[in-house]
């Protein structure tokens, strides 16, 4: 170590030491393939149990023929930001697309999930006497938006609609849920949410990263599921870099709110739009998504029986029904331990530990793609029995 960084005011490699203390240290593993269900790393390859690849798109030869033959027109990089010249055709077809195909009057892009649920809190929530309310397990960006903008932010606990209820302000609330929760799988009760936002005059916004594409039976997402039209969920975000396999994101609505985030969402005005080569591929890729219905039933019967043969085993599973499962680890040590003993037998599993999760809630977050086979989530299942077997005193 350097003397002149241990020397350093802002005492960097002091706080470094407190993370690898409190077991929270996280390194990187460097990709040598294309996404996939198996993936190569450190010289060896991988069964993925662990990316957000849930349809099997991310490598799809039609996608990547998309994106080449759009660069070979638009170039590689978009130019600036949408409202100065960054703005091109490819990007209009697939505002165009999206709205039609989810059943709202508008779509707008954004060039990450991150970005976009940053303006729409930051939007909707500007004034001081705003209030935000959130799913205590929402998403960070969320959160990070609710810190951004002036509101009030009050958080309830996860999935519990009367608190919600009792959160809600007078004023303006903007009520903002994960459709589908990133960390354990759950799916927000919105017929009941949207409920009680219609009575309070609530915003409702929807961040269905994990739903849209996967939910419903043309992969519409969590507002389909439970045939939600955009008078109940105004604000519905979604992001282009899970099941749809690339990258970038949207907010799809009423003419107003794509308007006012347009206008006003400052993440959205001063950043970079993504490369229309991009957005080129986004649209082949939910051209495929919509007609290929085979995926969302090939990853439902996996997750069923992923399910079934986790129930045989008696792992420690947390309830849910969608492609994020976790598994309970009982410490960050054990969830580390487990995922490495994973490794060595070939499979990439994480273990997702404080802050993303709560104390006492480390897991291993598995998720399961259309791109796998029957015989790669049994092998799974072996690895995972083997493995707790060892565990036990
Ligand atoms: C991944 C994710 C985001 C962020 O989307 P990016 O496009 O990766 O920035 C936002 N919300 C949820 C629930 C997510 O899982």
């Amino acid at each position: 170590m350097s003397r002149a960084l241990s020397a350093d005011p802002f005492s960097l490699a002091k706080g470094l030491d407190s993370i690898r203390a409190a077991g929270r240290f996280r390194t990187r593993h460097t990709v040598t393939s294309a996404q996939g269900a198996v993936l190569r790393a450190d010289g060896r390859n991988y069964i993925n149990f662990s990316g957000n690849d849930y349809l099997g798109m991310a490598n799809d030869g039609r996608v990547v023929q998309a994106l080449q033959s759009a660069a070979a027109v638009y170039g590689a990089g978009s130019g600036a930001s949408q409202l100065i010249c960054g703005y091109s055709r490819a990007h209009e077809h697939l505002e165009q697309a999206l709205a039609q195909q989810l059943g709202r009057s508008r779509a707008v892009l954004f060039s990450s999930g991150y970005l976009a649920n940053l303006a729409v809190v930051t939007t909707f929530a500007a004034r001081r006497e705003d209030v935000v309310v959130m799913d205590r397990e929402n998403h960070a960006s969320l959160i990070d938006g609710a810190l951004l903008a002036r509101a009030g932010l009050r958080r309830y606990r996860h999935l519990d609609v009367a608190e919600l209820d009792s959160l809600c302000g007078n004023g303006r609330s903007l009520v903002a849920t994960d459709g589908v929760f990133s960390m354990d799988g759950s799916i927000a009760p919105l017929p009941e949410i949207t409920a009680i936002c219609a009575r309070r005059r609530a915003l409702l916004a929807v961040d269905d990263a994990h739903g849209f594409c996967v939910l419903g039976k043309d992969g519409g997402g969590t507002p389909e599921h439970y045939s939600l039209d955009q008078t109940q969920v105004p604000v519905l975000m979604g992001t282009f870099g899970k099941a749809c396999g690339v990258s970038g994101a949207f907010v799809a609505g009423p003419d107003d709110v794509i308007e006012t985030l347009i206008q006003t969402g400052r993440p959205y005005i001063y950043t970079t739009a993504m490369p229309p080569a991009l957005a080129a591929a986004i649209s082949e890729s939910l051209v495929i998504i919509t007609r290929e219905s085979w995926r969302r039933e090939k990853l439902r019967a996996l997750v069923a029986r992923f399910i079934r043969g986790a129930r045989e085993l008696g792992l420690p599973l947390i309830p849910s029904e969608t492609h994020i499962q976790g598994l309970l680890a009982g410490s960050g040590e054990a969830a580390v331990r487990t995922s490495d003993r994973l490794r060595e037998r070939g499979f990439w599993v994480n273990a997702i530990r404080p802050p993303t999760v709560a104390k006492n809630t480390e897991r291993l977050r598995i998720t399961l793609s259309a791109g796998h086979s029957e015989e790669q989530v049994d092998c799974l299942l072996d690895a995972l029995a083997q493995v707790e077997k060892r565990q036990q005193p």
